[in-house]
């Protein structure tokens, strides 16, 4: 019963991840970083072709496997449908899948606990914030204005009177606010700034040291490693929004545990 919840679980957040790309989609046609003037269509609601906007049938729009039998490509107009569909969806799918084994017992009651769900709210920005940074340098607000509410709300349902989660917000803005003024804005967005309010709020102290560990720490190794393979061209920008999310992630649901095997060591 438990693994065919899990799997249940996982369909989720195939079916999310689709939903994640057509929002990175169509936020950015909002954005108007997308010039296609067939997309007007997609005004009609169901999904249609990024290329030549015809509507989709049915098998052009599971999860992961359309992409896959269709080999990469649109079957109206044999354009080449980018890999990260696949990933985002197949991402979501797993981080639902580690969310719910954090939530031990994956049962009927837990589905209408409106912690849980906030926690998928949350995933579901988390990987439309990385995918969107990725693709187009950008944070958008409304994405993490919703991520601060649901802090906030996990915040008092679960840590109320903790002030330490307002003042780790207050905190990482303030030192990636300084380090956007040092670097004029080139190392880290207001979008990063921004984020660090959602970030502390969820985290608290001393969570929120470790995610910022992380996020430089993985953010460093990419950057070398793109050196190394002499991929990096200085005018192209690595986004720091998906490091910072990465370091989220891996403090919010594996922080205890990691700072307690730090403590055992010190
Ligand atoms: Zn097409």
């Amino acid at each position: 019963m438990e693994i065919l919840l899990g799997i249940i679980v996982f369909i989720l957040g195939l079916c999310f991840g689709s939903f994640i790309n057509m929002l990175v989609y169509r936020t950015a046609e909002r954005y108007k970083l997308i010039n296609n003037e067939k997309l007007i269509i997609s005004d009609k609601g169901r999904s249609f072709c990024d290329y030549c906007g015809k509507q989709l049938k049915w098998y052009e729009n599971i999860p992961v496997f359309s992409w896959l039998f269709l080999k990469g490509k649109t079957k109206c107009c044999h354009k080449k449908l980018p890999v990260s569909y696949p990933v985002v969806e197949l991402t979501t799918g797993l981080l639902f899948l580690i969310f719910n084994s954090k939530f031990e017992i994956f049962n009927q009651i837990q589905i209408f606990n409106f912690q849980f769900l906030i926690g998928l709210l949350i995933i579901v920005l988390l990987v439309f914030s990385t995918a969107f940074d990725w693709k187009y340098m950008i944070l958008p607000d409304f994405s993490t204005i919703i991520l601060v509410s649901g802090a906030l709300v996990l915040w008092f349902s679960g840590h109320f009177g903790e002030w330490n989660y307002f003042l780790s917000g207050l905190i990482s803005a303030g030192f990636l606010l300084v380090l956007n003024l040092i670097t004029k804005g080139k190392g880290m967005g207001m979008g990063d700034v921004k984020l660090a309010v959602f970030m502390g709020l969820l985290l608290g102290f001393p969570n929120i040291i470790l995610a910022f560990y992380v996020a430089f720490i993985v953010g460093a190794i990419y950057g070398i490693g793109l050196m190394i393979f002499k991929k990096a061209n200085k005018k192209k920008q690595v986004p720091f929004g998906p490091f910072l999310i990465l370091g989220t992630l891996t403090a919010w649901w594996f922080g205890e545990k990691i700072v307690e095997l730090i403590k055992l060591r010190l």
